[in-house]
């Protein structure tokens, strides 16, 4: 049997997916940027896992409880799913070194830029992380890519200063144009 690696795009999910609103922690509040929903479809479509790789140390800070965020990861879900948009799996960081609430208020391996939720990817759906690529929109998203071996595709956006130290392989304006050049270069390995 052949034992063929699977290629993926990991996605950061606020500035990414839905609208940054900050430490979002209700349902209500999830916003789907545009373009989002057929972006998906066209990867999944060229045979691409979709997992979301999440910083959420809102959940170490005392903002929202870790059951808020399984209900907007849900509620996420199904909307994608209403929309035959199918996501393999989130991988979230739940921990912040300065937090106030135990157990999560430790430094950790996961938080991003450091590499456990992807390194966890790799070993549950066998990826290849030469043929895969990350799409962020903060540096420490570009800076996990380049960490972990991944292409980068940096999100232009106003809500966060970005160290220009951290250079990405592309710059795009959103995750539609992230996934066109992703299929076009997929299309000629
Ligand atoms: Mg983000
Ligand atoms: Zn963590």
């Amino acid at each position: 049997m052949e034992n063929k690696k699977n290629k993926c795009v990991f996605l950061d999910r606020d500035g990414v997916l839905n609208k940054d609103i900050g430490y979002l922690k209700s349902t209500d509040q999830l916003i789907i940027l545009p373009g989002v929903i057929e972006a998906l479809k066209k990867l999944k479509e060229a045979e691409f896992l979709l997992i979301i790789v999440t910083n959420q140390s809102g959940i170490a800070k005392g903002f929202f409880y870790e059951d808020d965020l399984k209900k907007v990861h849900n509620a996420l879900l199904a909307i994608f799913k209403k929309n035959n948009v199918y996501i393999d799996d989130i991988f979230y960081c739940p921990h912040h070194k300065d937090g106030t609430v135990k157990p999560y208020n430790i430094p950790c391996n996961c938080r991003k830029p450091d590499t456990k939720m992807i390194k966890d990817s790799v070993i549950k759906y066998n990826i290849d992380l030469r043929k895969s690529y990350l799409v962020g929109d903060k540096d420490t998203d570009i800076q996990l890519a380049i960490n972990a071996g991944l292409k980068s595709f940096y999100v232009k956006n106003d809500m966060y200063e970005y160290d220009k130290n951290v250079v990405s392989d592309y710059t795009v304006d959103n995750l539609a144009e992230a996934a066109e050049i992703i299929i076009e270069i997929s299309n000629n390995i």
